[in-house]
């Protein structure tokens, strides 16, 4: 019986991008919501709508330093023809006024200060001229309400704060804690553990024998998960081992919402995420008709997403925005999964495999021409130099082995341009 040959750059037995993007998408919950202290929910998606328990503001208050009076009272003031008011008081910041404004009456007030009793507008104090501790005069009529901040005037009791689905920002956090809501529900940020399996891996604080490799990929997931709003977890290097990996992960199976780990999925004697999953069948390998990033290994270990990602830095880095990223976002019940993307001219040829989806490390830039992409370097996984040199992804689809200089691509941004 003759050997089938696989021809893996024409994409035969491969899954195309979107169906593995689907795979792993549908099997991707969002996290239970709890309630979390401002700090912690920052960043996070408000799970309910975040209804005020409170007015804002919650109590009516000065605009002005000044005198608090009946707008009644002074209705006939002038420069020329003052009113002169009796001072029975002085109301502090932060303190319900003792005094209460009568008929001919003036207390004198602080910005910010709780309105006392009786009172109904503020004179600012450049307008009056206080002889002694018990008299004002007021030069000026004012209409009633006058430099008073009203109660509610900015939120209601019962308003929505923060819709559902709204990420908490900078504006969200001051306005819950203003309101008093300082534990919102919200969907926390997932616990990703980080996994670097591999026999020739050291730390990079180690000095590396002839033949090891100082252990790139920890790292790299671990700014790619922060920047995507997880927590990551750096669980260290692991040997190819299957029973040892098999342990570690089950050590953080508690703590865990995600894990991922790098390298063991090819096809090679010493798979070692493969030999540790595959027969439980909790963890499927595929391959995925894109380059870099061909083999993968996805499923929920102990009802956890798992994520078994090729060793290759570049593959790493590519893996993670095509199939962790939208992930960790959809935990988080964020809604934009999707990078930004420009349509950009290639200034030099791609050259890529013919079945495959290329996703080419590039420089975008802007003229006064439009978007263009520069590729940073060769198409080899291992060019870890390539992507921080890029801000790009370019997206060559299968089905073109050469997208030549001056054609049109459509280019992932995986940070702002020009920073
Ligand atoms: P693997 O998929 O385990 O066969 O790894 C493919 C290639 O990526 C090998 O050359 C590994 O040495 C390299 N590699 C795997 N893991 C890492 C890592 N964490 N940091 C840097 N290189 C790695
Ligand atoms: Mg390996």
């Amino acid at each position: 019986m003759g050997r089938t040959l696989h021809d893996h750059d024409a994409g035969d037995g491969l899954l195309s991008v979107e169906e593995a993007q689907r795979k792993v998408w549908d099997q991707i919950q969002t996290l239970r919501p709890i309630e979390l202290a401002l700090t912690e929910a920052f960043g996070c998606v408000a799970a309910a709508d975040l209804v005020s328990p409170a007015d804002l503001p919650e109590f009516a208050s000065s605009g002005m330093d000044g005198y608090a009076v009946r707008a009644a009272d002074i209705g006939e003031a002038t420069p020329d023809k003052p009113v002169e008011l009796k001072l029975v008081g002085r109301v502090m910041i932060g303190h319900r006024p003792e005094a209460t404004v009568g008929a001919g009456e003036a207390v004198s007030i602080a910005t910010g200060a709780p309105i006392p009793a009786g009172a109904d507008t503020i004179v600012q104090v450049e307008n009056t001229e206080s002889p002694d501790r018990d008299r004002v005069r007021i030069f000026e009529a004012a209409r009633e309400g006058r430099h008073v901040r009203p109660r509610g005037e900015d939120v209601q009791t019962g308003d929505v704060l923060v819709a559902r689905g709204t990420r908490l920002g900078a504006p969200e956090l001051g306005l819950l804690a203003n309101a008093g809501v300082p534990h919102p529900l919200v969907h926390p940020r997932p616990r990703v553990i980080v996994l670097s399996t591999g026999d020739e891996l050291i730390a990079p604080t180690e000095t590396p024998d002839f033949g090891q490799v100082r252990d790139a990929n920890a790292y790299t997931l671990f700014g790619a998960l922060r920047e995507a709003g997880a927590i990551p977890v750096l669980a260290g290097i692991v040997a190819d081992d299957p029973e040892v990996l098999k342990e570690m992960v089950f050590s953080y199976e508690v703590q865990a919402d995600a894990f991922v780990s790098s390298g063991g999925v090819s096809v090679g004697e010493r798979d070692v995420v493969k030999a540790a999953f595959f027969r439980r069948g909790d963890v499927e390998f595929f391959k995925v008709a894109m380059q870099p990033g061909m083999p993968q290994g996805f499923g929920l270990v102990e009802g956890k997403p798992f994520f078994g990602l090729p060793g290759n830095p570049v593959s790493v880095f590519v893996s993670f925005e095509v199939l962790v990223r939208p992930a960790i976002v959809k935990m988080m019940g964020r809604a934009e999964v999707r990078r930004p993307t420009v349509e950009a001219t290639l200034t030099e040829a791609v050259r890529g495999p013919r079945g495959k989806t290329q996703f080419a490390r590039v420089i975008v830039r802007r003229d006064d021409a439009g978007w263009t992409a520069t590729p940073t370097g060769g198409r080899g996984s291992n060019l870890i130099s390539t992507i921080s040199r890029a801000n790009g992804l370019a997206i060559v689809p299968a089905g073109v082995e050469t997208a030549p200089a001056g054609e049109t691509v459509e280019v992932m941004l995986f940070r702002a341009t020009g920073g």
